[in-house]
């Protein structure tokens, strides 16, 4: 029996990494400064797993994102970094002008940019994980475990790129996933000659055990791409024998249909999550798994902070021994430890009684330890799981009479009444808002005297009183600013959030805030997810009294603003003792308490951003209608007791809002903006294709994450286009997401050329 651990937090205890990435960026430190400093932090990592576990993986470190170091190391350059070179091109491809596209790493909230395959070829540009495992071994004496991301997992994330045309001299490209079965074997069958070059070359360097991360073994497969995974790895492991290969999968089970051909493929041994889901468990139970074969046991979490029962793993464990017999199993972690903060130690303002509950990254190394300890008969080990679970035992967080507020809770609570046509009438009555009317989705721009007076009141620094002021006064300037540019609904500008949704989990009672629990979610870009510990409710009101105080200053309605259930607890660690639908109907009960109180103080129009709806969806396709039916439901309680005349808003963003069309109808809100930059085509095909789509609607005019000031042209473009599918009484003319990432320089313009693109919409289409 052995132990493994691999996917430990590059980031460093005092976010190094980020200050590192940063500086470089800003020219603040030398090249050779920025990666002497990276060297250092990875020689803390590889020093962090030695301390707890038998082998330690060496290159996983990179200076953004692994899938951009993996298309780097195979060649995988588009045409337009041509003539760039080493850390120029890194960063031109990561976040230049024209950098690769980003997306969610499966259902994390993990970001990873997609590589453009151009053409059918590969090659090897350097061996990185030979490299890493050479310099671990000189630098630090060190024998890793080298790592890559496998050929499936890189091919199936990455989009081919088809040149398709030209317009005024620029290329227009097309890209896409690789679906089809012929397409995926063809880019196999050249890609698999270059990975065989890396392991061969392992091999003669004496490497003893290789890691292949494949988690793209755990989507929905099917039989032809089974077989060309088959062939695949049988071609690439022949003639390597005498080297240890193993694949490694997680954030779910593989198939049950074809468990037992991915188990089987001709490697040493096999990585299983056995904490996402029960589906492995079940498999290996009734299938069982072959003779002599390794399995990497991923039984300590990765994505979540709850520390483990260490006597039901330990038991888990031995199940799982009486099956692959001791020599041939390897303790692991299920997950890549980067989904967590790094360590709770530092943590000094939790709630009573929580931070001996949790485990982050390096706690999740000591659980690794214990377990052997614990099967090998430690007595020291067992005695510490004795305390943990008599500690797990006690009932924690709960709240009466949350608890009985969910249980009585009725059909007819889900439900909104009237009718959406009904209420669309009484609203526009009241409303009496013009043809297209223009709007914004929520913030303005966060300016450092904004964040510095925020931090500065967190630190007691600022007096409340103060600070108050201060919101107050920039809430005052945005209000003043919407009249000036005639803007038709208003919003207050978010000046006092540090984040949509760790700003209500510090107002929420059951969700607790962390100091130091940071979390990369992409390049140097971090944040601290909230831990949803107990029944969530709210004490008191959150938002009423910015939002009244700005609604005093104008006669124009100003939205109220509000993050949806759905999207606190997707990007949140949330408890495992009760279903996650109940704890989105608790957030959602919580967010109705604010919206009815908003209503009551005058409030005609309340926005509940919902833009993690979509990225949550489980893995499984089968599962998707289990998880958007309690997910619609939440967000239709979080808002189903208001009066007819209260417009209900919803935001989203990056939601593939074609997809999942059908059900983002069932939201039953009264108006949705959403982001659609780069699929406006496709939107519009979904909306011919739904056909019965009645909501008002405001299709992003402009892209916000670029500061480019959009043209009155290019915006009236998108509404035009919108227009051929949908009716021009249902939209609205909005950025396609808040503004604050962007200064003023470039929202001031931005907007004004948008509320001018609306008046000549009005001119030209008005009168109906
Ligand atoms: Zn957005």
């Amino acid at each position: 029996m052995k132990t493994w651990a691999f996917g430990y937090p590059k980031l460093g205890e005092k976010r190094e990494y980020k200050k590192l990435l940063e500086g470089f960026w800003a020219g603040k430190i030398t090249e050779e400064e920025f990666l002497k400093g990276i060297e250092e932090l990875e020689k803390y990592r590889l020093e962090t797993y030695k301390k707890y576990v038998d082998s330690v993986p060496v290159g996983e470190l990179n200076l953004y994102d692994f899938m951009l170091d993996t298309a780097l190391m195979l060649g995988v350059i588009p045409e337009r970094f041509k003539g760039k070179e080493g850390l120029e091109l890194y960063y031109e491809m990561a976040r230049g002008k024209q950098a690769l596209e980003m997306t969610k790493w499966f259902n994390t909230n993990y970001h990873y940019l997609v590589p453009e395959i151009e053409k059918a070829e590969f090659s090897l540009r350097e061996n990185k994980p030979l490299k890493a495992y050479k310099e671990a071994k000189e630098k630090f004496g060190l024998e890793g475990r080298p790592t890559l991301v496998g050929p499936y997992t890189f091919l199936k994330l990455s989009k081919t790129l088809q040149k398709v045309g030209e317009e005024g001299g620029l290329p227009i490209y097309h890209m896409e996933k690789i679906e089809s079965a012929k397409v995926l074997k063809t880019l196999m069958d050249k890609l698999i000659p270059v990975y065989k070059r890396i392991l061969q070359e392992l091999k003669a360097e004496g490497v003893k055990e290789v890691q292949i991360d494949e988690p793209a073994f755990v989507l929905n497969l099917n039989g032809e791409e089974v077989e060309i995974i088959e062939n695949a790895y049988r071609t690439l492991t022949e003639g390597l024998e005498g080297m240890d290969i193993y694949l490694i999968t997680y954030y779910e089970g593989i198939d049950d249909r074809y468990f037992e051909r991915i188990v089987n493929l001709p490697v040493t041994g096999i990585g299983l999550d056995f904490v996402s889901s029960e589906r492995n468990l079940r498999n290996l139970r009734s299938k069982g798994f072959p003779k002599s074969k390794k399995l990497v046991a991923g039984v300590v979490p990765g994505r979540n902070v709850w520390r483990l029962d260490l006597n039901k793993t330990a038991q888990l464990l031995k199940e799982l021994i009486d099956i692959v017999e001791e020599e041939n199993l390897i303790i692991a972690n299920a997950q890549p430890l980067y989904h967590l903060p790094i360590t709770v130690e530092p943590e000094k303002k939790l709630p009573e009684g929580l931070k001996e509950r949790l485990s982050f990254a390096k706690e999740r190394l000591g659980e690794i330890k214990l377990l052997k300890g614990i099967l090998g008969g430690d007595s020291r080990a067992k005695a510490i799981a004795d305390e943990v679970s008599k500690l797990l035992g006690q009932p924690f967080g709960r709240n009466e009479e949350v608890i009985k507020r969910i249980k009585n809770l009725k059909e007819e609570d889900f439900v909104r009444k009237p009718s959406y046509g009904e209420r669309d009438k009484v609203q526009r009555e009241l409303l009496g808002l013009p043809l297209f009317p223009t709007t914004t989705i929520g913030s303005f721009p966060q300016t450092p005297d904004v964040r510095k007076a925020r931090v500065k009141y967190r630190k007691g620094e600022l007096a409340e009183e103060e600070y108050k002021k201060f919101i107050q006064g920039k809430i005052k300037e945005a209000i003043h600013l919407q009249e000036e540019l005639g803007l038709d609904v208003f919003v207050h500008g978010e000046f006092e959030r540090s984040d949509m949704v760790e700003y209500f989990a510090e107002l929420l009672d059951g969700i607790a805030t962390t100091s130091h629990g940071w979390v990369i979610s992409y390049g140097s870009r971090v944040y601290r997810p909230p831990i949803i510990y107990g029944d969530v409710s709210r004490p008191k009101p959150m938002t009423v009294e910015w939002i009244t105080y700005a609604q005093s200053l104008t006669d124009k309605p100003v939205k109220g603003m509000l993050t949806g259930p759905v999207t606190i607890l997707n990007w949140s660690y949330a408890r495992e003792d009760i279903p996650r639908s109940e704890i989105a109907y608790q957030i959602a009960l919580a967010i109705l308490d604010e919206v009815l109180d908003l209503e009551r103080n005058g409030i005609n129009i309340i926005q509940i951003d919902e833009p993690a709806f979509r990225e949550a969806v489980p893995i499984k396709k089968e599962e998707w209608d289990d998880y958007f039916n309690w997910a619609i439901k939440a967000f239709r309680l979080s808002n189903s007791k208001v009066k007819p005349e209260t417009q209900i808003h919803t935001h989203m963003c990056y939601s593939d809002f074609n997809e999942i069309i059908e059900q983002i109808y069932e939201m039953d809100f009264d108006v949705i903006s959403i982001e659609a930059s780069r699929s406006k085509g496709e939107i519009i095909e979904a909306f011919e294709k739904f056909g019965k789509w009645d909501r008002q609607i405001g299709v992003g005019v402009y892209d916000i994450h670029s500061p480019a000031i959009p043209s009155k042209e290019e915006m009236k473009a998108v509404m035009q286009r919108v227009m051929k599918v949908l009716p021009k009484e249902l939209l609205w003319v909005n950025p396609d997401c808040g503004l604050k990432t962007r200064k003023w320089e470039e929202v001031i313009p931005a907007l004004k050329n948008m509320v001018e693109v609306a008046k000549e919409l009005r001119k030209e289409y008005g009168n109906s």
